[in-house]
């Protein structure tokens, strides 16, 4: 019997699963709902954790404790992410497409010479959407996903990394498809150093013999069953010189994530002013001078400078905002973005800059 086939654990099950438990965040706010609602959602969570212990215990050699953690900690079950809330990034966007989301819907089409990747890397500037990009593409391809930064992952103790590693691996397998996230993936995955102490080796080599797995696992399979697991390593750094050559090249996708060009800034700046009230009046030569004066900007910075600007309205009431009614407070302007500016800039400098523009350009995939 295959890994999959005693237990019936579906992705639609699973889907309904991760709805649950997004009830569940819900019942603490709605807590006028009837008792015959609440008690309802109290027994999908124990249902909920019934299943998880059920596949744990399915799975040989899994360490119980870690696929706990893995469990609480590790599958995201956070806010969904669409391709719609990413502004701009088509290029990555179709990109994560073909290499993630459409081999996860028609594993059929995707055998052979078209067997997807097992790993790719988001590499660029801190703040630019990587993470955004990778929530995205778990919600596109309908996967579950698992998500860790490397550093919490080095910093467990000694062999409890090992171990959950492993069962990280284990899991995505039985859940699949999936996607297996790991932000900061250059401090998993650094070039060795003399000064490496042995934890740190121990878990990278652990890491890379599970992922070789996965691609062995795949080739002694039926080329193209769909029933075989899907498993990719989709990875993010802000530093991709660091990371060791031998795993560089194991990610076969290495696509740059650049700072937003002025129409994706245009774009992101449109969104998040359309959640404001009283803030769509911003004419088009408006929007192209914030544009000019956001050059060099990330998205978080964006993010950050928009926030920032929202709250001016706010601050020249001072005090009186405590009785001043909703209907009266004035609208976001350009000027209130121009303030702003006097203290919200770029975080990424211009050298630094350069240096991913170089890494992109000796190892980035093209297109
Ligand atoms: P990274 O992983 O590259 O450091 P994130 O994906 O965590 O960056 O993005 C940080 C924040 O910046 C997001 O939560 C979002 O508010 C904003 N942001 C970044 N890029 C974009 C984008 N292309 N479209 C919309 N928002 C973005």
């Amino acid at each position: 019997a295959t890994e999959t086939s005693d237990f019936n654990f579906s992705n639609n099950d699973e889907k309904d699963t991760e709805t649950l438990s997004g009830g569940n965040n819900k019942t603490d706010s709605d807590d006028e709902q009837m008792n015959g609602v609440k008690e309802l959602e109290i027994n999908e969570t124990e249902v909920q954790e019934v299943m998880q212990e059920r596949i744990i215990s399915e799975i040989k050699g899994i360490d119980e404790a870690a696929a706990k953690q893995i469990f609480n900690e590790i599958v995201d079950q956070g806010d969904e992410v669409h391709w719609e809330d990413i502004a701009g990034l088509e290029v990555a966007k179709n990109s994560l497409k073909e290499a993630v989301v459409y081999p996860f819907l028609r594993p059929d089409l995707f055998s052979g010479l078209r067997e997807p990747t097992r790993g790719m890397l988001l590499f660029g500037p801190p703040g630019t959407g990587k993470t955004m990009l990778a929530k995205a593409v778990a919600t596109e391809s309908k996967s579950t996903f698992f998500s860790i930064s490397a550093s919490s992952l080095t910093s467990k103790y000694l062999g409890e990394s090992e171990k959950l590693v492993r069962a990280l691996f284990l899991l995505a397998k039985r859940l699949s498809p999936s996607i297996i996230f790991i932000d900061e993936i250059d401090s998993l995955l650094s070039a060795r150093t003399d000064n490496e102490n042995e934890s740190t080796r121990r878990i990278k080599t652990e890491f890379l013999i599970q992922w070789n797995g996965l691609s062995h696992a795949a080739v002694g399979q039926n080329k193209g069953d769909s029933s075989q697991p899907r498993v990719l390593v989709l990875a993010a750094t802000n530093l991709p010189w660091n990371i060791d050559e031998a795993a560089r090249r194991r990610f076969v996708r290495r696509q740059y994530i650049p700072l937003p060009e002025g129409e994706t800034r245009r774009a992101q700046f449109v969104k998040m002013l359309s959640h404001q009230q009283g803030a769509s009046s911003f004419s088009d030569l408006e929007l192209d001078e914030l544009v000019a004066l956001t050059d060099g900007f990330s998205g978080s910075d964006i993010t950050a400078l928009t926030k920032d600007a929202a709250m001016n309205p706010l601050r020249e009431l001072g005090d009186k905002l405590l009785f001043t009614p909703k209907e009266e407070i004035r609208g976001l302007t350009l000027k209130d973005f121009k303030v702003s500016l006097q203290y919200i800039r770029p975080s990424v400098s211009e050298e630094g800059l350069a240096k991913f523009d170089e890494w992109a350009s000796k190892y980035g995939s093209s297109g």
